[in-house]
């Protein structure tokens, strides 16, 4: 069995010397005990870095033909990194196990995961037993996000993030997926076949620091629920929830004035309206908007990524 782990790497010139160290170790005794061919490769994908992380991947790759390296153009975050990847990885690969380059997903994990494809599972999805490692903001922000994404439809497997195995065939379906507004944890589970979890314990980030600060964070999750970005709709929707609360302060103060009996009869109630409809309206307008820009950005269909090196052997 070829098996590819594809890693997005953005600024990690911290963490890849240890990554690769672990990673060489582990994938040589997987070769040993038979488990996947010689031919398997670890491929890291160079998101754009602006540090020596595409420096180290050759000559990682110079030194072991283990690693391979796939480069992009250009920064296009992790989501479009992996896909990237993936999509490299698909015409090598039976199967790939795609995981994050800071050492924070368990890479004994990749064990139980083979197994479970060896017993025929398409998919394996690796999900964090607990979450003691996070704060408790992000925590509660995270475990929020996929209560709030199950109502609204989404078929989301519960605190999985990126960690997971795809045979050749499950991932050949995913690539027929072709969005723009990528959220890969979501789209996943859609493809079917027979899956499975494995669980493991998330650690911290080995070294250097998170690319996902809480505002992309936050984006990311808005990306998720309604797979889309147009920056001026969204700001309506802003300005619709701040002319709703101006209605709220509005509707307080027309209320004092009613009781206070200054007013002519109907005042309240028209002044009441206009401003509620009108931030309610805004809303409205905005959420739609959001709707439209996801198609817009649809259409174009620009590429998800462009690939400036690959170097495989
Ligand atoms: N990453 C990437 N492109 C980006 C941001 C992040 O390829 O624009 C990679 C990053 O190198 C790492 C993975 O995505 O391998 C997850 O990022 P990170 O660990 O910073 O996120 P966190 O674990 O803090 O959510
Ligand atoms: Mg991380």
């Amino acid at each position: 069995m070829k098996l590819y782990v594809v890693m997005p790497c953005y600024n990690e010139e911290a963490v890849l010397p240890e990554t690769s160290k672990r990673m060489k170790k582990k994938m040589h005794k997987l070769i040993e005990e038979g488990k996947i061919s010689s031919k398997s490769r670890v491929l890291f994908i160079d998101d754009g870095s602006k540090d020596k992380t595409w420096h180290l991947i050759e000559t990682l790759h110079q030194e072991d033909c283990i690693f391979s390296g796939v480069k992009l153009s250009r920064n296009r975050g992790h989501q479009n990194a992996l896909l990237a990847g993936l999509t490299v990885a698909s015409e090598y690969a039976d199967a790939v196990i795609s995981m994050d380059a800071d050492l924070q997903d368990d890479i004994n994990a990749m064990d139980k995961m083979i197994d479970k494809y060896k017993s025929g599972c398409d998919i394996v999805y690796g999900v964090r037993s607990k979450r003691d490692t996070d704060t408790f903001f992000k925590r509660f922000t995270a475990e929020g996000f996929y209560k709030l994404l199950e109502k609204l439809g989404g078929e989301i497997v519960y605190n999985h993030a990126d960690y997971r195995l795809m045979s050749n065939r499950a991932l050949k379906s995913l690539l027929e997926y072709k969005e723009v507004n990528l959220f890969l944890r979501g789209i996943v589970p859609m493809v079917g076949f027979q899956s499975d979890i494995v669980e493991y314990e998330r650690s911290e980030r080995y070294a250097g620091e998170s690319k996902y600060p809480l505002k992309k964070m936050l984006s990311f999750a808005f990306e998720g629920i309604t797979s889309l970005s147009i920056k001026p709709i969204r700001m309506i929707f802003n300005l619709g929830i701040f002319i709703g609360i101006i209605g709220v302060v509005g509707l307080i103060y027309s209320l004092i004035q009613y009781i206070s009996g200054s007013t002519v009869s109907g005042w309240t109630s028209t002044i009441m309206s206009i401003w509620l409809l009108g931030g309610l309206q805004l809303i409205a307008i905005g959420v739609i908007g959001e709707y439209i820009g996801k198609v817009y950005l649809e259409t174009k269909e620009r590429p998800r990524f462009i690939i400036e090196t690959t170097l495989i052997d």
